[in-house]
């Protein structure tokens, strides 16, 4: 899964060429810097990859959504549908932008259910914001469908799959914009970083000014840039930057490599009775990042997670469903509103409501779920004997 596994001479020699001029930062400086761009060549190097209009490069995934939520206008009071199942980061930025998260239920797709998001949908809702799981999707065409029905923004978090696609279009590229992570444990890293891909030109500008505290960044003197509306810094630096554009290369190698070991390692779970795999709207696209897998019941994944355990394969196994960092059931400093800054009176009502609602049929689909991290370094040998072992373990377990 993580491009850090892959670190090596190429991303060395993009960071050294940043060191050798001493210009870290990636706006301005243009005599000292002799020609060495790594943000701007990164951001178009982006744009080829994926085949997004623009892309603007972040300090990170999270700084990302933050990002397009503020150039989409999405603010105070707004109401942004996410899944109950993701990383904490989707409802942090939400958050920082004032409006309020109205988490709903996934399917077996392990994304955005699309009735549920029906159901959610009230006359406060803004936006919303499927978040493509473990590498593989969400239902884009029922999701757009109900963002054209309602005139909703569509804004993917495909910060966990990179290099997915759906229908032949990268994932990220399908919404009104979408974002990636560059964390380190992401598809490719920069050690921290993201982007914001968009075909939207007035979107991409406000997103260029809002990352850099709201510079207009016409014109070649910064000390003269006029600011036209408010901003942050979300600025990405040079040496993260480069590190990413070694790491983009290599992407095309770290896909075909990651498909190939999910495919053996599905191939030997399937030999397993009762076992079943997420639904996957376009199999073709599937990152290969991961291979998730369901139980036939909450106790057989228990009885299962205990068995690997003994046998020592349970690492890069990823049992959500009890884990503080991916779903609702224990996301407490979220429920209990824990916020270190007052938040405002819609959001308060927003998380306290999140006590009362049912997420059962989440419930029902995490409790049973397992999702096997698919690591670039395994041989092909090396998968075949821990598809064995798996295979062997879990027919032991569920007998
Ligand atoms: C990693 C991740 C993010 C945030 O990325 P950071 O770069 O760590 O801030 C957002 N959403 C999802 C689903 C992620 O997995």
């Amino acid at each position: 899964m993580p491009g850090f596994e892959f670190f090596g001479a190429e991303e060395k020699k993009e960071v050294n060429e940043v060191l050798e001029t001493g210009i870290l930062m990636r706006y301005g400086f243009d005599g000292p810097r002799k020609g060495i761009w790594k943000s701007k060549e990164l951001e178009k190097a982006i744009c080829a990859q994926f085949g997004s209009k623009y892309a603007q490069l972040t300090s990170s995934g999270t700084a990302a959504l933050t990002t397009a939520m503020a150039s989409f206008g999405i603010g105070a009071g707004d109401e942004v549908i996410m899944p109950a199942f993701t990383f904490v980061a989707s409802f942090e930025a939400i958050l920082s932008v004032g409006a309020v998260p109205v988490l709903v239920d996934i399917d077996s797709s392990l994304t955005l259910s699309p009735s549920a998001v029906r159901d959610a949908i009230t006359p406060k809702t803004k936006c919303i914001m499927p978040v493509h799981m473990c590498g593989s999707m969400a239902d884009m065409d029922a999701l757009k469908a109900i963002c054209d029905e309602h005139q909703l923004i569509l804004l993917e978090d495909a910060c966990q799959s990179i290099g997915g696609t759906y229908k032949g279009k990268a994932l990220g590229t399908i919404g009104h914009a979408g974002t990636f992570s560059f964390d380190f444990v992401k598809t490719i890293t920069c050690g921290e970083g993201g982007v914001v891909m968009t075909n939207d030109q007035e979107v991409y500008t406000k997103a260029d000014a809002y990352t850099d505290h709201g510079h207009d960044h016409i014109g070649v003197d910064r000390g003269a840039d006029l600011h036209p509306f408010l901003g942050y810094n979300f600025r990405i630096s040079e040496l993260h930057a480069a590190v990413g554009l070694a790491q983009i290369r290599k992407l095309d190698q770290f896909l075909s490599i990651q498909k190939k070991n999910q495919s053996i390692l599905k191939y030997y779970l399937e030999k397993v009775p009762g076992i079943e795999f997420r639904t996957v709207p376009d199999p073709a696209g599937d990152s290969g990042s991961f291979l998730s897998w369901f139980l036939p019941s909450q106790a057989a994944a228990d009885k299962v997670i205990a068995a690997f355990k003994e046998a020592g394969i349970l690492p890069g196994n990823f049992y959500w469903y009890a884990n503080n960092w991916h779903y609702i059931k224990k996301w407490m400093h979220l429920k209990n509103v824990q916020s270190l800054n007052r938040l405002n009176a819609e959001q308060q009502a927003g998380l306290e409501k999140l006590n009362t609602t049912s997420f059962e049929k989440s419930d029902a689909i995490m409790s049973r779920c397992i999702s096997t991290a698919i690591s670039l370094t395994w041989t092909e040998e090396q998968v075949h004997e821990k598809g064995a072992l798996f295979s062997t373990v879990l027919l032991k377990a569920l007998s």
